[in-house]
């Protein structure tokens, strides 16, 4: 499929990341000590299916589940199990479906009860990173301009970017050109253009950057154990500027936050 979209493409994709959006809120509501993994698949899996659409994940590359969900030193791709969720865990949700022939895909990381101020900051500081590649993803600039805004944000603070895994673009497959690290320069790489589509998903360790990946073919933790953060957004650009498909607000309604991030974004993309 072509690398740029119509703005019809645009309002279904829109339409696929904001059920995402809608799937992570209505399992933030649920996520709490003593929860397995396992069942917040389930209820995701109906919930997406109630709305007309399908689990994105499921199935492909033989991805057995609707959610990977990874706590603690999981950095991404973790399988649903039953074990339950602790007090004080820290657990990447990501998410994908597939409506009117398009994917939506974005993730967000939740702290659970009480989280230390370490786990915190590693947090706010994944999420801000987030935002600061976004903010680069507009006509004119480059890949490696996304890349090196988060890279550089997260790697002052002491933080290990990943690297062996990237953002992409998104359309009527998951993964489409062009691949968006985590890490680069500025000025170079692919040039971004009115109508591209992608997600951006800075993963994030507290230590090393350096991962492992386990057995099971999947499961990919962090080498030295510390815990990892994922955040993710879809974002087309529009006008020349970078537009959330995505939103985090349902997540932040279900856990009673008051956030004012993305419209704070829209109002300072330009800067
Ligand atoms: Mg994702
Ligand atoms: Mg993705």
């Amino acid at each position: 499929m072509s690398i740029t979209k119509n703005r019809e493409e645009i309002e279904l994709i829109r339409e696929s990341a904001l059920l995402v959006s809608k799937t992570l809120g209505m399992i933030a509501g649920e996520i709490k000590e003593g929860i397995t993994t396992l069942y917040l698949d389930k209820l995701a899996e109906e919930f997406i299916r109630d709305n007309g659409a399908i689990p994105g994940f499921l199935g492909m590359y033989d991805f057995p589940n609707t959610l990977c969900i990874s706590p603690n030193s999981q950095v991404v791709h973790g399988i649903p199990n039953n074990t339950p969720i602790k007090d004080g865990d820290v657990i990447s949700i990501d998410c994908g479906v597939l409506k009117n022939e398009f994917y939506g895909d974005h993730a967000y990381t939740f702290g659970v009860g009480n989280i230390s101020q370490e786990v915190k900051n590693l947090l706010d500081v994944t999420k801000e990173s987030l935002y600061h590649g976004i903010r680069n993803f507009k006509s004119g600039n480059r890949v490696g301009d996304v890349g090196y805004a988060i890279q550089n944000y997260c790697e002052k603070r002491g933080y290990g970017v990943v690297r062996e895994l990237v953002g992409h673009g998104l359309g009527k497959t998951m993964h489409e050109k062009p691949e968006m690290p985590n890490y680069g320069k500025r000025g170079k790489g692919k040039k971004f253009v009115e109508g591209m589509v992608v997600a951006i998903e800075p993963m994030i360790n507290q230590g090393t950057h350096k991962i492992k990946h386990h057995k099971d073919g999947w499961t990919i933790t962090t080498l030295d154990n510390k815990p990892s953060a994922h955040f993710e957004h879809n974002i087309a650009i529009i006008d020349g500027n970078p537009e959330l498909l995505s939103t985090f607000s349902y997540i932040y309604e279900a856990l009673g936050i008051k956030s004012d991030e993305e419209n704070e974004f829209i109002n300072n993309y330009k800067i």
